[in-house]
């Protein structure tokens, strides 16, 4: 449904409700009051009847004012029933001294406890609808003779009738009004919207520079910039998948061709030459090597982005666990003349769990041996915090530009003069990155270009 039409039948609720119990209440209301007006006006008339300082003049203009204030026929009988005074206000007043119908009244007010009577009746002369009131005037134990008061209803009924048209006329006219603003109203929220949904198909179709356009309103534009934002994550998304596939098309196709080459090689040329085939052999597992890690990369990263791998935490000895870490190095230091430097601080005790932080101190050390300086050192460093443990892994390689390394915890990033000598898969820092989010730990770099980078994290105290 359009959103006007909300609005308009949200407006026709409103006054339907309000028009309604407008009515029902006004019409209550009128006759309380007016009952209430009769009761008080005949008590005073009755307390007036029996004041010795009024004298009948005096009190023949009282009664006048009184009828033509309120609209009440007044009649005062005697005991016997005989008229003493008369008022007519409207029509045939229900009350004459020829009525039978007095009798009866006279009757109940003897009959009633507290000598007065109040009841709705219509006129049988004129036939209006009216209040009567009734009541015996007495004082001192000395009866003087009855009160009786009638006034119509009828201003009440046309009253209403009146206010009911009234309000009709308005809430037909604001109704139209509202119709008119909906309209507009709902031409302002929906247009911005109809543009964003007509940007947000075209990203859908792959355009993913489309810009958003929210006119008008904060909540629109507040959108719009969302939408435009979360287009522009999904462009470089798209464009770091893109270098991923580049990337890892090329990483697999190296060794592959490697591979296929030096078995070519073993089966043509050296199959009979021992040493040769050793040579041959040992690339070819090399190259094994190396298309098993990225194989290995992308499943452990798959996993983790997955949700559906927890923590299995148990307490180890931190010291002891980074000297097999460095042990496990030994191979490439000693073959290719690395140097790593291990500084540890006193035994601690820290609980997490550590498969997953061994991946993540050997994959910092590992870049750290991938991109350190001419001088092949490595510095790993433990320092005992009073909230923790702090690894720090250091080179003494070119530095990250500060624009980068923002980038370098992303998934597929690799800077773009990475050499082919420098293994790697681009993911291995998105691994480090996706297991200390999961333990919740603190984790950055500090480098300075020229002279090296300083990874780090802290492994948090138990709780
Ligand atoms: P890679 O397999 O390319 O090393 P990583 O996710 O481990 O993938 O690292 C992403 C990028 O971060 C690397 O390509 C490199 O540019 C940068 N990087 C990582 N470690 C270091 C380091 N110690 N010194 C300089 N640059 C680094």
């Amino acid at each position: 449904m359009k959103i006007w039409i909300y609005f308009v039948v949200y407006t026709i609720i409103v006054f339907v409700l309000l028009w309604f119990f407008q009515i029902m209440f006004l019409e209550n209301f009128y006759q309380n009051m007016k009952i209430s007006d009769v009761l008080e006006e005949g008590r005073f008339l009755a307390e007036q009847y029996v004041n010795d300082n009024i004298s009948s003049e005096e009190y023949e203009q009282i009664l006048n004012a009184s009828s033509m204030k309120n609209d009440m026929c007044i009649e005062i009988i005697d005991k016997y029933t005989r008229s003493m005074y008369s008022k007519k206000a409207f029509g045939d007043c229900i009350l004459h001294s020829r009525d039978n119908n007095l009798n009866r009244l006279v009757s109940e007010i003897k009959s009633s406890e507290s000598g007065e009577i109040l009841y709705r009746g219509v006129n049988r002369y004129s036939n209006i609808e009216s209040f009567i009131y009734g009541r015996i005037l007495s004082k001192n134990g000395k009866h003087y003779g009855y009160l009786f008061l009638n006034t119509p209803i009828e201003p009440v009924s046309s009253t209403v009738s009146i206010i009911k048209r009234q309000l009709m006329i308005i809430t037909f006219i604001l109704i139209m009004i509202a119709f008119i603003i909906s309209i507009y109203v709902s031409k302002k929220i929906a247009s911005p919207i109809v543009g964003i949904t007509k940007s947000a198909k075209k990203l859908a179709n792959g355009k993913y520079d489309v810009e958003f356009e929210g006119k008008g309103y904060l909540e629109a534009k507040e959108l719009a910039d969302t939408l435009t934002y979360a287009g522009k994550q999904i462009s470089k998304v798209d464009t770091l998948q893109r270098d991923l596939i580049a990337n890892v098309s090329h990483d697999l196709r190296t060794p592959l061709t490697m591979l296929k080459a030096y078995a070519e090689m073993i089966r043509d040329l050296s199959g009979n030459n021992p040493q040769k085939r050793e040579e041959h052999l040992g690339i070819i597992i090399e190259e094994t090597d190396r298309l098993t890690m990225l194989v290995n990369d992308m499943l452990d990263l798959s996993k983790l982005e997955s949700g559906k791998q927890t923590l299995c935490c148990t307490e180890f000895e931190i010291t002891e666990k980074m000297h097999d870490i460095i042990d496990r190095f030994k191979g490439v230091s000693e073959k290719m003349g690395y140097n790593i430097h291990f500084t540890p601080d006193e035994q601690r005790i820290v609980y997490c769990d550590i498969v997953k932080i061994e991946q993540v101190i050997y994959n910092l050390i590992n870049n750290a041996i991938n991109y350190t300086g001419k001088d092949k050192q490595v510095y790993v460093t433990q320092i005992n915090l009073p909230d923790g443990v702090r690894i720090e892994v250091r080179d003494t390689g070119d530095g990250i530009e500060e624009d980068k390394i923002k980038l370098i915890f992303d998934k597929y990033y690799r800077s773009e003069n990475h050499k082919r000598e420098v293994i790697g898969t681009g993911l291995g820092l998105s691994i480090v990155k996706a297991i200390l989010k999961m333990h919740n730990y603190d984790y950055g770099v500090n480098s300075v270009i020229g002279k090296g980078s300083v990874f780090w994290f802290t492994i948090k105290n138990k709780h």
